[in-house]
């Protein structure tokens, strides 16, 4: 059986980059940019003062005179001579003349005359000219996510929009008889289609639109028809349906509409029935039905299929850390995602076990920002014991 890594290599040659379009950046948060960014000036544009104080000449002890003052947004009209200073404020730009800054802290505060407690260094509290980035330099390559750090970025580099990738959408279907909407009621036999609101949700926080589809029948006609509409989506994601039982017809279908299944197990727990197909130019996900399967199945092969569409050359999958683990792990025949709780514990990330652990049991991924994994054969990990952790 195909391991995860190999499907996840099978899921990310089959995406393609997908289009660019033109935002303004503040639309531009939690989307990939798509072209390199250049500065479009030096910041600071001038070198400028770090501190309130006075502008001085490094080289000056003794009594200095005052001879005016200079405020962030204004430039001084004279310049410093020897002997004299200058009152400057935090970002105003440092005068002709002067090469250092003396904090108000350090000073008598004199209003014509200035005392220095002591002499200060050659470029103290200046900010150099283009000291935070240089006209021309490359800011921000293609590819990266756009969070508040950058968006912060793009603004200093004189960049009121930018190019970055068209959010896909991704069909959502949920395939079972069994299946009710949420509000409806729920009768014996009947399952609530919860895994609808959390795809949904998955799929917008990898930045992706979800398309959420029409509950699909048990059959195979039902199914194929399902798929069909689902195509004008950039990607399909499918829940249920993909076991061996006798009303799981999503190869089925996808076989009837001469879809390309590049694989449809995977040795992993929970989550075994994955299906990576190619529908037309569609790349068709099916996850299982159990909730908490269909969510790993999710994380581990659609976002960063989702990711890598959008342009995102690094992170495509979650990345893993060794942490100690606070209760023991359960393993099994497979390799085995034992979801997590990362918290700190005495200054130190630890993972905590979730109680519950059935792949049908919602509850199991509450508050879950992590999947541990125990390898296949493993029966136990003990408590304290490190494991490797991916961070979701
Ligand atoms: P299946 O993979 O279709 O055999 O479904 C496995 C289990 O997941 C069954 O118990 C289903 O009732 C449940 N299930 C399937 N689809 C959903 C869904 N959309 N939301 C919640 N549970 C589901
Ligand atoms: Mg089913």
């Amino acid at each position: 059986m195909l391991s995860v890594e190999e499907a996840q290599q099978r899921v990310l040659d089959e995406v393609s980059p997908i289009d660019a379009e033109e935002v303004a950046i503040a639309d531009a948060h939690g989307r990939v940019l798509r072209e390199d960014v250049i500065a479009r000036g030096d910041v600071p544009l001038r070198d400028n003062s770090a501190m309130d104080g006075y502008a001085v000449r490094a080289e000056d002890a003794g009594p200095l005179r005052v001879i005016g003052e200079v405020r962030a947004g204004s430039v001084a009209t004279m310049a410093l001579e020897p002997g004299t200073a200058m009152r400057i404020m935090t970002g105003a730009p440092i005068p002709d003349g002067a090469d250092a800054v003396a904090r108000l802290e350090i000073t008598d505060q004199g209003i014509e005359v200035v005392n220095l407690r002591h002499q200060v260094k050659r470029g103290a509290n200046i900010r150099r000219r283009g000291e935070d980035m240089r006209e021309g330099d490359v800011v921000l390559t293609s590819g990266t996510l756009l969070r508040a750090g950058e968006i912060g970025v793009l603004a200093t580099a004189q960049h009121a929009r930018v190019r970055v990738a068209r959010r896909p959408t991704v069909a959502i279907l949920s395939t079972g008889d069994e299946l009710v909407d949420v509000g409806e009621s729920v009768t014996p036999g009947r399952v609530i289609n919860s895994n609808l609101y959390s795809l949904a949700a998955l799929v917008r926080e990898t930045g992706a639109i979800p398309r959420p589809q029409p509950i699909v029948r048990d059959s195979r006609e039902a199914t194929m028809a399902a798929i069909e509409r689902a195509l004008e989506c950039d990607f399909v994601v499918s829940s249920g349906g993909v076991s061996v039982g006798a009303y799981d017809f999503v190869k089925e279908a996808l076989d009837a509409l001469g879809a390309e299944t590049k694989f449809w197990r995977v040795a992993m727990k929970p989550g075994k029935p994955v299906v990576l197909s190619r529908v037309r130019d569609r790349l068709f996900f099916g996850l299982p039905g159990n909730p908490v399967s269909c969510m790993v199945g999710f994380t581990l092969f659609v976002a960063p299929a989702l990711r890598k569409a959008m342009g995102m050359t690094a992170d495509l999958l979650p990345p893993m850390v060794n942490l100690r683990t606070i209760a023991p792990m359960r393993g099994s025949e497979r390799r085995t995602y034992v979801r997590v709780r990362v918290i700190a514990r005495d200054g130190e990330l630890v993972a905590e076990p979730m109680r519950v652990q059935g792949s049908g049991a919602s509850t199991s991924m509450r508050g879950a920002n992590g999947l541990a994994i125990v390898e296949a054969g493993v029966a136990e990990i003990a408590s304290g014991a490190m494991v490797p952790v991916l961070m979701i």
